[in-house]
C-alpha cells in the first residue's frame, strides 16, 4: 500500500516537472492548466496524508519555504568574476588581437552571446538535485537564497540527466510585460516603482518570503558550468549540456570572426526592443575551453571573455516646460514637456524629472537642450543637459513651494524627497481622487470617466466624494454634451455601485498606500470603516502583509473618527455605502463561523455560487480545493476526488441534506 503510494507521489511529482518543463522552458504545454491544477491537488493531498513521501524535488516543494529574516552569507567555491566591458567597437577589436596574439597559430573561435540585464545567480546541484543557490554578491561570497531560486520555475529543481554534481551560473531576470504590470499593480496601491526589470528581479529575490517570490513570475537564463567530469571542449557543448538538463539558455551563436560578431551586434542593436526582457549588451566568449584556460585572469575578470554593451536609447531635444503633476494623495511630481523627438519605436513628448532635488542637482532649466535616456524604465527620463546649449538668458530652475493647482503651500516629506500639496479640498487632488473612485478596480462606475469628471469638478457640481450621490437628472442637465441618456447611465452606475463591497469601497477612498490587496486584507480583517480606523499602529502591523513603515504610514492616513468626517459620513448614512464587510454584519454564529468549506458535486437545491454566498454571509470561506486548511466539505451527488481527498485527510463532510440542516439552523433556509 505505501508503496504504491510511494510510487504514485513520485509518478505525480515527475509527470508535474515535466509539464512545467514544457510549459516554462519549451513554451510547449501538453496540458490545460485545469489539468495541471487537478494533478498537483492530487500530489498536494497524497503528500499531505503521508509527509514522510514527500520528494525534494517535488514541484510543492517550490513554494511555501518558511520566511527567513535574514539570508545567510555562503562563500562561492569559485570566485563569480566580472566581465570586462565596453561600448566601443575598438575596444572588441583590441580584445580580438590580444586573444590571437596569446594564442598563436591557433584559429579561435568566438560565441556570440546576448547579455540579460537581470542578476547573477550561482545555483549547486548535488545527484542531480538543487541544494544550494547564492547570489553573486561582492563575487567571493553571497546570499543564500535557497528559498526564494526554487520558487523559479525555469530553474530544475532536479536536472533532466542524473547524478551530477555541478555548479550552473546564470541570470535571474524578469520579462518586461510582468514588470510593466508589477509597477502598474505598485501604482495603483501608491506604492514606491521599480525604474527597470533589474531593479525589480533585485527586489524580488531579496523577499523574505517565498511565496511572495513565487508570485513575481522570475525566470532564469543559464549560461555557465562547471561540473565534475564534464567532458565539454567547448562553451557552445556546454550551453547545449545545460538545454539538455533542463535549463533555458540565451541566444547565441558561434562566430569564426570578429565581422560575424559585429553584424549580430547591429543585428540586435536594432533588434532588442522586439524581445521580450531587456538585453544592455552581447557577450563575447573564446569557444575552445582549453584556450580559455590558457587565456587565464586578471584580478577582475576572465581574458577570454568581455561584454559589449549597447547604447541606452537617449534623445536630444529641447525641454519646453515643466510641468507639475498632482497626485490623488497630493504627491506633486515634475514632468519635462518635451519638443517631440523619435526615441526607440515612439515619439517621447515627456520624461520624468524624479523630484525637485534631481532637478537641482542637474541643473536642469526650462529652454535647455536636454539628454533623454529610455532604458527597461516605463517612462523616458531627462539625464543630463547639454549646456554649450543653455540660452544666454535662462535662470536656475525653483521648485514651486505652492500647489500648481489650489495655490496651497506644499510640504517636503524628508524620507521621499517628494513635495506634497496637504490642502484636502484641492481641485487637482480632487479629480485624481474623483477618478480613482469611479475606476473599475474601485466603484466601477460607468459613465464616469476623466472627462466627466473634469466637467463636474470644473462646473463646481462635485466638491468631493459624496456630492457624486447627490447628483440628478436636472444638476446633470446642466453640463455640457451631457444627454438625458447619458445622464441616466451615470446616475445608474452611481445606483449600483452603492452594493460594491467594503474592500471595494475602502480601495475607492483612496487612502494612501491602500490598494486593492491591502484594501481586501484590512476589511477581512477589521470588518469596517470605524473598526479600523480605531486600530493601534500594532494591530496594523499585525495584520497579514502589512509591513512596519506602511503600517505607521497608514496609520497617519486614516480618519480619526470617521463619523466627524463629513465626507464619509454622507458616504455612509446618505449614498448608504457599504461601510462594513457584509458576512460580518450578517454573521450570526453558525456552523460555518471562520471555516474554509470546500463544495464539490450537484447540490439539488442550490447552485454551487449560491451555497457559497450562503457559506460567506454565514462567516465562511469557500475555496475550490481540499487541502490540510479544509475544515469542512459539502458533497453533492457524484462527489469524486475531492470527497476522496477529504476523507484521506480526515476533513468533516456534510452531505445536502445536513447542509440544507444547518442553513436552517442558521436561519437562511
Ligand atoms: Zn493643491
Amino acid at each position: 500500500m505505501t508503496q504504491d503510494i510511494a510510487q504514485r507521489i513520485a509518478a505525480l511529482a515527475d509527470e508535474l516537472e515535466e509539464h512545467l518543463y514544457r510549459y516554462h522552458v519549451l513554451d510547449a504545454p501538453t496540458i490545460s492548466d485545469q489539468e495541471f491544477d487537478r494533478l498537483l491537488a492530487e500530489l498536494q493531498a497524497l503528500e499531505e496524508a503521508h509527509p514522510s513521501l514527500v520528494r525534494p524535488d517535488s514541484p510543492t516543494q517550490r513554494v511555501g519555504g518558511t520566511p527567513t529574516s535574514d539570508f545567510p552569507t555562503v562563500r562561492h567555491a569559485r570566485p563569480m568574476l566580472s566581465l570586462d566591458n565596453s561600448y566601443s567597437r575598438q575596444d572588441v577589436e583590441a580584445f580580438d588581437r590580444r586573444v590571437r596574439q596569446s594564442l598563436p597559430d591557433e584559429a579561435v573561435e568566438y560565441v556570440f552571446e546576448l547579455k540579460i540585464d537581470g542578476v547573477a545567480l550561482s545555483l549547486i546541484y548535488q545527484d542531480s538535485l538543487l541544494v544550494r543557490a547564492i547570489t553573486r554578491g561582492d563575487g567571493v561570497q553571497g546570499d543564500e537564497i535557497t528559498a526564494n531560486a526554487r520558487t523559479i520555475p525555469t530553474i530544475p529543481l532536479r536536472l533532466r540527466q542524473s547524478g551530477v554534481n555541478c555548479e550552473i551560473r546564470g541570470e535571474v531576470y524578469m520579462e518586461i510585460s510582468d514588470f510593466a504590470q508589477l509597477n502598474a499593480q505598485r501604482a495603483a496601491d501608491d506604492g514606491p516603482l521599480f525604474a527597470n526589470p533589474r531593479n525589480s528581479t533585485a527586489g524580488s529575490l531579496k523577499l523574505q518570503n517565498p511565496n511572495l517570490v513565487a508570485k513575481r513570475n522570475l525566470r532564469f537564463f543559464a549560461y555557465w558550468i562547471h561540473a565534475e567530469g564534464g567532458g565539454q571542449t567547448r562553451h557552445s557543448e556546454c550551453l547545449e549540456t545545460l538545454r539538455a538538463w533542463g535549463l533555458m539558455v540565451p541566444e547565441h551563436q558561434r562566430c569564426a570572426s570578429l565581422a560575424d560578431v559585429f553584424a549580430l551586434y547591429d543585428h540586435y542593436a536594432a533588434a532588442r526592443a522586439e524581445l521580450p526582457y531587456e538585453i544592455d549588451g552581447v557577450v563575447i566568449k573564446v569557444d575552445s575551453l582549453s584556450q580559455q584556460e590558457r587565456l587565464g585572469y586578471t584580478a577582475k575578470s576572465p581574458r577570454s571573455a568581455m561584454a559589449y554593451k549597447f547604447p541606452a536609447y537617449q534623445a536630444r531635444t529641447r525641454l519646453l516646460d515643466i510641468h507639475l503633476q498632482v497626485g490623488r494623495t497630493g504627491a506633486v511630481t515634475p514632468v519635462a514637456v518635451l519638443d517631440p523627438v523619435p526615441l526607440a519605436g515612439s515619439t517621447i513628448a515627456r520624461a520624468s524629472l524624479h523630484n525637485a532635488d534631481e532637478i537641482h542637482r542637474k541643473d536642469i532649466r526650462i529652454g535647455d537642450t536636454v539628454l533623454i535616456e529610455k532604458g527597461g524604465d516605463v517612462i523616458p527620463k531627462v539625464v543630463g543637459v547639454d549646456r554649450s546649449e543653455r540660452p544666454d538668458d535662462s535662470a536656475e530652475y525653483a521648485f514651486p513651494n505652492q500647489c500648481p493647482s489650489c495655490k496651497g503651500s506644499l510640504s517636503r516629506d524628508a524620507e521621499e524627497a517628494v513635495a506634497r500639496c496637504d490642502n484636502s479640498t484641492c481641485p487637482a487632488q480632487l479629480r485624481r481622487r474623483l477618478e480613482h473612485f469611479a475606476a473599475r478596480n474601485a466603484m466601477d462606475i460607468e459613465g464616469l470617466g476623466p472627462a466627466v469628471v473634469e466637467q463636474l469638478a470644473a462646473e463646481g457640481l462635485v466638491k468631493d466624494l459624496s456630492d457624486l450621490y447627490e447628483l440628478n437628472v436636472e444638476s446633470l442637465g446642466a453640463l455640457e454634451r451631457m444627454g438625458e441618456k447619458s445622464a441616466q447611465n451615470l446616475l445608474d452606475g452611481l445606483d449600483r455601485s452603492k452594493e460594491q463591497p467594503f474592500d471595494r469601497v475602502l480601495f475607492a477612498l483612496g487612502i494612501r498606500h491602500v490598494g486593492t490587496t491591502v484594501a481586501r486584507t484590512l476589511a477581512r480583517e477589521f470588518g469596517s470603516l470605524d473598526d479600523l480606523c480605531k486600530a493601534s499602529v500594532e494591530e496594523l502591523e499585525a495584520t497579514h502583509e502589512i509591513g512596519p513603515t506602511i503600517a505607521r504610514s497608514l496609520y497617519a492616513s486614516l480618519p480619526d473618527l470617521p463619523a466627524l468626517d463629513r465626507v464619509l459620513y454622507k458616504l455612509k448614512n446618505k449614498a448608504k455605502l457599504q461601510f462594513e464587510m457584509e458576512a460580518e454584519e450578517a454573521a450570526p454564529a453558525s456552523h460555518f463561523s471562520g471555516k474554509t468549506v470546500v463544495i464539490t458535486g450537484t447540490l439539488s437545491g442550490y447552485s454551487r455560487d449560491e451555497a457559497a454566498a450562503l457559506i460567506e454571509r454565514l462567516g465562511g470561506k469557500t475555496t475550490s480545493s481540499v487541502s490540510k486548511n479544509t475544515d469542512l466539505l459539502i458533497a453533492g451527488e457524484k462527489a469524486g476526488s475531492k470527497l476522496a481527498r477529504a476523507q484521506a485527510l480526515g476533513v468533516a463532510v456534510l452531505d445536502e441534506a445536513a447542509f440544507i440542516a444547518q442553513l436552517q439552523e442558521a436561519g437562511v433556509a
